[in-house]
């Protein structure tokens, strides 16, 4: 039997703009999507049967059809159902890491992973391209898990242009453990609130979505500015959370307080992030906003940005 480890970072989000709707009922955005260190761990190995099956050590992770890494499997024999024939189900083992539910594309990465997986498996012989368009069939954030590091992210999040690695760059995370934001909850109620400033139609969304290539943040990156990184990072939806979500404001504050880089909430949140240019920075930054807010419902993650994607485990 076939066997694979493999490791699925996790994202965050250093831009993200609503630039208007999609007929698709998408958003259009723009946004600059990090990888980071914190990652999943998953195996998957040839069963030989004809059913694909999930295990999760994590018991908030669906075990079905609904787990986006099951969803991916059933893509993928779809798409290739010789290969399937062939080499038959897998089982798939999560060893969940990334916070569930928390602005960082845990099950985003894992479809990544499995469609990175099955290809190796089914010897399919895949270009990063090809998975990439299989992957937006998952989900706007799964093409950018696939290749990771850092890039600009267009369209509904599927139209990726890479920029320069920024693997210098530290951060520590922080999320309330049983805090918990829909994804769903934070677009609609975003296009309650500001539909109006919504581009009118396709092309004043395309041109829109042009000006964050030559925008603050990618000018930073471009030039490695470290400072300049932290105070152009930049999140439409913080506009509605951090108003619903107290906790997630004075958390935001608390690492503002700090003298941080630059600080943000990740994706639709809850999770706020904060970024330094060293370890020993990240941890005494931890140390400082655990005092400041000293709730034991708080968790701490510190991770580095990271220069890849999907990879298989040494
Ligand atoms: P995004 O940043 O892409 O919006 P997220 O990080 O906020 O995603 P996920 O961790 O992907 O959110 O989880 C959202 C929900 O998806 C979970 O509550 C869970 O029920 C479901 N889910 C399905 N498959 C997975 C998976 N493989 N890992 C984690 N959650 C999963």
């Amino acid at each position: 039997m076939r066997s694979y480890t493999l490791i699925a970072p996790a994202k965050i989000n250093l831009y993200l703009e609503i630039l208007g709707d999609r007929q698709d009922g998408y958003h259009e955005l723009a946004m600059v999507l990090q990888s980071i260190d914190l990652a999943d761990r998953i195996d998957l190995r040839s069963n030989g049967t004809d059913v694909i099956r999930i295990h999760c050590n994590h018991p908030g992770v669906p075990q079905d059809k609904t787990n986006l890494a099951y969803r991916a499997a059933t893509l993928m024999i779809d798409q290739f159902p010789d290969a399937f024939a062939q080499y038959g189900g897998v089982e798939i083992e999560i060893d969940k890491r990334i916070p569930i539910a928390a602005g960082l594309a845990g099950g985003s990465t894992n479809a990544a992973a499995v469609l990175v997986g099955l290809d190796l498996i089914w010897n399919l012989g895949l270009t990063q391209s090809e998975l990439q368009e299989i992957a937006a069939q998952l989900g706007s954030d799964v093409p950018f898990c696939v290749a990771g590091g850092t890039a600009i992210a267009t369209g509904r999040g599927e139209k990726l242009s890479p920029l320069p690695d920024l693997d210098h760059l530290y951060l520590i995370l922080a999320k309330y453990r049983s805090l918990e934001v829909s994804t769903a909850w934070a677009y609609s109620t975003y296009r309650k609130q500001f539909g109006n400033t919504y581009a009118c139609n396709t092309e004043s969304a395309e041109a829109r979505s042009v000006k964050v290539n030559s925008g603050c943040l990618v000018n930073a990156i471009a030039h490695k500015d470290n400072a300049k990184i932290g105070e152009c990072l930049y999140n439409d939806l913080e506009k509605v959370v951090l108003r619903a979500y107290p906790q997630v404001l004075q958390l935001r504050e608390a690492f503002q307080r700090t003298g941080v880089l630059g600080t943000m909430m990740s994706g639709s949140g809850p999770t706020v992030f904060a970024l330094t240019e060293s370890l020993p920075q990240a941890q005494q930054i931890q140390t400082e906003v655990e005092n400041a807010i000293a709730n034991p419902d708080l968790d701490f993650w510190i991770a580095q940005f990271s220069p890849n994607g999907i990879r298989v485990a040494n």
